[in-house]
């Protein structure tokens, strides 16, 4: 049966609400898909269901061709699994907390790594019972701190989340490791995102416990995506946390730009306060490209770790951790106050006199010319800091080595090619992950070995953003798709609402006839799912009906009018512009096998 559009529910509107500042926010809003309840919470009407239903129906199915069994694990999880793996304080004010009228307390998932450990760590006892992947489609809650862009972030979402529990990390097909089901995994969504029609890229991300690499994402480009990623030429593609650079010259020696010279700068602890301090109190200009951004972390054995980096760049924790050596944390600022670091106003020079800082700098940073830093002084800066006059001949030891982020323009490390990478805009839509022990060791998961001896279970984590992929889909703009234009969306086709859209000029007489023929032959013939704009003219003139057509983006719409019928003759029109801006003009016995042939180049 097609779905008429009356009996349906489709509100669709003229214009968006002003806080939806994406396009596929305004798009969804407006096309009718879903309806705001809250901050971070989306009602699905019908077409976002329909879709949304779709995009489930292809995971399922892939999933299952991984090897992958679903399973359905609850929302209200004891907060004590939380507290075991440590990870209550880690997720910090993102996970929601509630408490019964028992007074116990219970996390609102955010995840499930916990719970799925717990769960499948007491169904399996030995090496035999292993590997196991199990996924569940399922609703996850995040107290995000800024929810926004409609589906994009919000604090509900569904998610799609396996896990895979092995003995082995390394090993080929057939061998049950950590690796082949990764592989697995990893394959399952590149033709996940390739059957939804939606382009993507894969990017290294942070690799966490087990290192090298061991994470990668699935990315969506946008230019309105909230994720950097950067590529070379020769096709290296990483995250900023992940990506590696060239080297890059440092020069500790260089010179000074004047004597040491302090600023009183009140109430501007952050880099961008500074600047704006010297332009509109000291009529100065100052970029943050010429300030020095100190952090202060705490590493192992009491000692402290200070890393600096250009005012304009971010330290990389995970690079820093590398460099370091050991595990870092930042500090309790309290604590650190308490030691003597002025926070907010922190300068590399914090270091003189004492014997338990180490400073490491980077090489963008490690230069002469002119630099502003905290003055280690609450309200206060230095102007002309320099490395060797006010640090090294002070009898400190610096280290320069990469600890940012990588930024475009940096060069490419040259064994993954070389040359300069280039930065794009991303949407993360899915991440797979080798997690390693961290989960079974904490909640104490073994099996054992052929030996009876008890061995480590090790994990692996997949998840996909299954809301997302609507606005990813939406958002995507590349050479060779664009999931929407000024008109409205442009579905691709395997997770439109509908595939067809039969817009009758007016839904009666021969006309009624005709689009009740065609969209049963459509549907029961070649299996697409139609919609029937059986709207009458006080409701809905033609116009309007051609406008929400464009605006909910069904692949084809094929127009039936009393005019056209004398001839025999129907309109069909791709709305992704491919056989025409204004579709063609065919016979009604052409009609359905031109369907079925322009379905087939739409993506
Ligand atoms: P992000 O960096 O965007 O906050 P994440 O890395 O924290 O996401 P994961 O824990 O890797 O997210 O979750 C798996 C997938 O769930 C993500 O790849 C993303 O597609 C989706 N997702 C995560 N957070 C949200 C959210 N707030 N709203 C909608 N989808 C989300
Ligand atoms: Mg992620």
């Amino acid at each position: 049966m097609p779905t008429y559009w009356t009996q349906t529910v489709i509100p669709t509107l003229r214009q968006a609400p002003g806080d939806a500042e994406v396009p596929s926010h305004q798009l969804m809003l407006r096309a009718g898909l879903v309806r705001k309840l809250g901050s971070g919470s989306y009602s699905y009407l019908p077409l976002g269901l329909r879709s949304l239903n779709k995009v489930i129906a292809i995971i399922r199915d892939e999933m299952a061709n991984a090897g992958a069994a679903e399973i359905f694990m609850p929302t209200l999880q004891p907060i004590d699994l939380w507290e075991q793996t440590k990870r209550r304080e880690a997720y910090g004010d993102n996970l929601f907390v509630v408490t019964d009228r028992h007074g116990r307390v219970q996390a609102l998932g955010p995840t499930h790594e916990e719970v799925v450990t717990d769960l499948i760590g007491a169904c399996i006892s030995s090496y035999k019972d292993l590997p196991k992947t199990v996924y569940q489609i399922q609703t996850k809650f995040r107290d995000e701190f800024r929810p926004r862009f409609g589906v994009l972030r919000s604090r509900e979402f569904l998610m799609k989340d396996a896990y895979s529990f092995h003995t082995s990390l390394e090993g080929g097909a057939g061998s049950g490791s950590l690796d082949e089901t990764y592989d697995k995994q990893y394959a399952a969504y590149q033709r996940i995102f390739e059957r939804c029609g939606v382009p993507f890229m894969i990017v290294e991300a942070e690799a966490g416990p087990i290192g090298g690499n061991a994470s990668h994402e699935f990315m969506v480009p946008s230019p309105t995506g909230e994720d950097t990623i950067l590529t070379n030429d020769a096709g290296y593609s990483a995250n900023v946390e992940k990506c590696e650079t060239g080297p890059r010259d440092s020069d500790l020696t260089g010179d000074a730009t004047g004597e040491l010279e302090a600023v009183n700068t009140p109430g501007c602890a952050g880099i961008e306060d500074v600047c704006v301090f010297f332009k509109k109190q000291l009529k100065t200009k100052l970029a943050t490209k010429n300030m020095l951004k100190t952090l202060v972390f705490s590493g192992a054995n009491q000692r402290r770790v200070v890393a600096v980096v250009r005012g304009d760049h971010e330290v990389n924790e995970a690079k820093l951790r590398a460099t370091v050596g050991c595990d870092i944390a930042m500090g309790d600022q309290d604590e650190m106050r308490n030691a003597g670091f002025a926070i907010g106003y922190v300068g590399p020079h914090v270091a003189i006199g004492k014997d338990d800082v180490d400073v490491y700098v980077d090489p963008d940073a490690a230069q002469g010319g002119f630099w502003v830093t905290g003055a280690n002084e609450t309200d206060h800066h230095h102007k002309h800091f320099n490395w060797q006059r006010d640090l090294i001949d002070q009898g400190v030891n610096v280290t320069v080595a990469d600890i940012r982020n990588a930024v475009e323009g940096d060069p490419a490390p040259a064994e993954r090619g070389g040359g300069t990478l280039q930065a794009t805009k991303g949407i993360e839509v899915g991440h797979v992950f080798k997690l390693g022990c961290k989960y079974t060791e904490a909640l104490g998961v073994t099996v054992s070995d052929e030996n009876n001896q008890r061995v480590p279970v090790i994990m692996g984590c997949y998840g996909i953003g299954v809301n997302r992929i609507l606005a990813a889909a939406i958002e995507a703009k590349t050479e060779t798709r664009t999931g929407h234009d000024d008109n409205g969306i442009i579905w691709p086709a395997a997770i439109a609402p509908f595939t067809v859209v039969i817009t009758p000029i007016a839904y009666e007489g021969q006309v009624k006839q005709v689009v009740d023929d065609l969209a049963s032959t459509l549907e029961t013939e070649h299996g697409m799912d139609v919609l029937v704009d059986d709207r009458s003219a006080e409701i809905a003139r033609p116009g309007v009906k051609f406008k929400d057509a464009d605006l909910i983006g069904i692949p084809i719409r094929i127009t039936v009018g009393e005019k056209g019928l004398a001839n025999g003759e129907v309109e069909i029109k791709a709305r992704d512009g491919s056989n025409g801006a204004k579709g063609e003009t065919i016979t009604v016995d052409q009609c359905v096998a031109h369907c079925v042939a322009l379905l087939q180049n739409i993506a």
